[in-house]
């Protein structure tokens, strides 16, 4: 017990500090497409490797334009590996969860990687501690993404310290995690939680399955991701995504809670358009 008990005190602080870091040199991350030209059709190495048809490939030569799908990528490392000019790169970026799906799909005529995180303004470091979140979680079929959600709330990334809670009910949760690539069966059953989680709700794909099937798109299983059921709204790419990257999608989805709160008290009927309302209003009127 004494040694136990002194082991756990030499072990000290475990909780990083630094929030969202870059993967450690030589872990495989996302790819990434750099500004370096491309050989085109006469090379096509990683469009013939891709298993999930997530890269294109238009025009011939240095010229051409490649278009890469994060959310179609399960992160297998071969286009990186054989991409002989550079086009495709290792991404050690955490930051890589999107508000849109249209965001993922990277192109090496404007690459989203070179240019930076674009929604680096959307979360700031003064504002992520000020607001709190529950989540509820939905597996569909995936462990892998779970495994990683579980770490989210181990000593070493403990996002509950920044107000990340996950919930039991969909009740109580503000978000819906959602991993796996949602089959048919799991339709409803998502519909369902979906519709019990009160207004403002958000739905979080945690990753490439639950943002586009996978590998499973298009299957007998009508598994099509997440959005194809329920509107998502922060897209978290990776098969599976890195603990800081779905931390990362859940203060996103804090930042779109925000800004769909104000659009929906914008949008709420006063009190002299609401038929409830004025109802109440001439009953009241009414009263002796
Ligand atoms: S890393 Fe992604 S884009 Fe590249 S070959 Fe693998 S699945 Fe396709
Ligand atoms: S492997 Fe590289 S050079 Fe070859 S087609 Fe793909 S992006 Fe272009």
């Amino acid at each position: 017990m004494i040694k136990l008990l002194a082991y756990l005190l030499g072990k000290g602080t475990v909780t990083a500090k630094s929030l969202f870091p870059d993967l450690e040199e030589g872990v495989r991350g996302l790819p990434k497409l750099t500004s370096a030209a491309c050989d085109g059709k006469e090379c096509n190495a990683c469009v013939g490797l891709c298993p999930t048809d997530a890269i294109e490939i238009k025009g011939q030569g240095s010229t051409s334009k490649v278009s890469l799908d994060l959310g179609a990528c399960i992160a297998c490392g071969l286009c990186v590996a054989h991409c002989p000019t550079g086009t495709i790169a290792n991404n050690p970026s955490t930051k890589t969860a999107r508000l849109s799906s249209e965001d993922l799909v990277l192109s090496n005529v404007s690459s989203l990687s070179d240019a930076g995180d674009p929604q680096s303004g959307l979360i700031k470091a003064d504002g992520i501690f000020k607001r709190s979140i529950h989540l509820r979680v939905v597996s569909t079929g995936c462990s892998a993404c779970d495994l990683e959600i579980g770490a989210c709330g181990n000593p070493i990334f403990d996002m509950e310290r920044m107000g990340v809670h996950v919930v039991a009910s969909p009740r109580f949760a503000d978000a819906l995690l959602v991993t796996g690539p949602v089959p048919k069966a799991m339709h409803d059953p998502l519909r369902r939680c979906y519709e019990a989680m009160a207004e403002p709700r958000l739905v979080i794909a945690v990753g490439t399955c639950a943002i586009s099937g996978g590998g499973h798109k298009d299957g007998y299983t009508e598994a099509n991701g997440a959005n194809a059921v329920v509107p998502v709204d922060v897209f978290i790419p990776g098969c599976p995504p890195h603990p800081w990257s779905i931390i990362y999608g859940v203060h996103l989805a804090m930042t779109a809670r925000q800004a769909k709160k104000k659009l929906a008290q914008a949008a709420a009927p006063k009190a002299d358009e609401d038929p409830a309302a004025q109802k109440v209003a001439s009953s009241a009127a009414s009263e002796p």
